[in-house]
């Protein structure tokens, strides 16, 4: 922020020092200064091609750095470990990949923390402009709270998969040392606990509900995900006034979601299911993916959720969207 800062002030300076008439700024000129990059290099430039006023270049290595970033990610979720579901940590893997090549390619940063939440607290969050949790999310209470203030000083984030999980009795909500986060689940998210899933991970025709949302503006009104075990929540997010659903599964006779052929009540065969939706009072969004079809025998990788091009779609959209000034 402080070297953003000093290249503007010298901007200016240059302007205010060169005789009127004679600058490049124009009488009435007001320069909107932009962030370009090549590989090596940044510079402030104005966005207007007639103007010309351009900064100094500043060196970096690889297609972004965190001064000339759109925005700044911190990440965190598990890839692997025990007692951890293999499928949500086989997406936490491709999904350091994928985010890590985009943000080169299009302008971000991306930085993955595993499950150390100590990155969590109001110092190092000021060095982010976006936080991603991947199929986990933080269990102690300074973190959380520090993530809170995160969202309420207008701080982005998505959460995948998993990272809206909770299953705690309505009796243990409130008690001491709960695992229930009550402001993320009941306020922040508005799902309340799981309720229950589909299996095995399917494919599904997604249907997007509003276009008015950067994440869906530029998707078609259906379009088919990538394998996913679905999820259904406890509490009604279509009635609550600070929600705004965005994608829904809507399956049928025809077309159920799920396959399991073990387990009939994990295949669902109609209902209308929130996919991914946004809490109208938080820059933030909530979406179900975030689990791979794979095998739990051999872990062998039979999907990916990045394989979706309107899922990556969704998620650009989302992640530039949310953190647009
Ligand atoms: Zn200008
Ligand atoms: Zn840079
Ligand atoms: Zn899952």
């Amino acid at each position: 922020m402080k070297k953003r800062f000093a290249l503007l002030t010298g901007l200016l300076l240059v302007c205010f020092s060169l005789p009127l008439g004679m600058t490049a700024c124009g009488e009435k000129h007001t320069h909107v200064l932009e962030w370009r990059r090549s590989e090596t290099e940044h510079w402030l430039e104005c966005t207007d091609p007639a103007c010309g006023l351009k900064s100094d270049f500043g060196e970096h290595t690889g297609g972004v750095c965190k001064d000339c970033a759109e925005f700044r990610t911190l990440s965190f979720g598990f890839t692997g470990g025990a007692d951890v579901d293999t499928a949500h940590a086989d997406f936490a893997q491709e999904a350091n990949e994928w985010f890590s090549a985009k943000g080169a390619e299009l302008g971000f940063t991306y930085d993955f923390m595993g499950n150390d939440y100590s990155a969590l607290n109001d110092e190092t969050l000021t060095e982010y402009d976006l936080v991603l949790f991947l199929n986990d999310r933080p269990h102690v209470k300074e973190q959380q709270d520090a993530f809170r203030r995160f969202m309420e000083n207008g701080g982005a984030w998505i959460g995948f998969h998993a990272a809206a999980f909770s299953m705690v009795d309505e009796a243990d909500k409130d008690k001491e040392n709960s695992d229930y986060w009550r402001w993320y689940q009941d306020d922040f998210l508005g799902c309340g606990n799981y309720k229950n899933n589909t299996w095995n991970p399917t494919a599904e025709p997604l249907t997007v509900e509003t276009h008015d949302h950067p994440a869906t503006a530029d998707l078609p009104d259906v379009f088919i995900s990538a394998p996913c075990e679905w999820y259904g929540w406890e509490s009604d997010l279509f009635q609550n006034p600070d929600i705004t659903v965005l994608l829904t599964l809507n399956p049928t006779q025809e077309n159920p979601a799920g396959d399991n052929p073990h387990k009939d009540w994990e295949i669902w065969y109609d209902g209308h299911y929130p996919i991914a939706w946004t809490n109208n009072h938080y820059r933030m969004l909530y979406t179900n993916m975030g689990h791979n079809l794979q095998s739990y025998n051999d872990f062998e990788k039979q999907s990916k959720t990045f394989s979706s091009e309107e899922q990556c779609t969704f998620l650009l959209g989302a992640m530039f969207g949310l953190t647009a000034k």
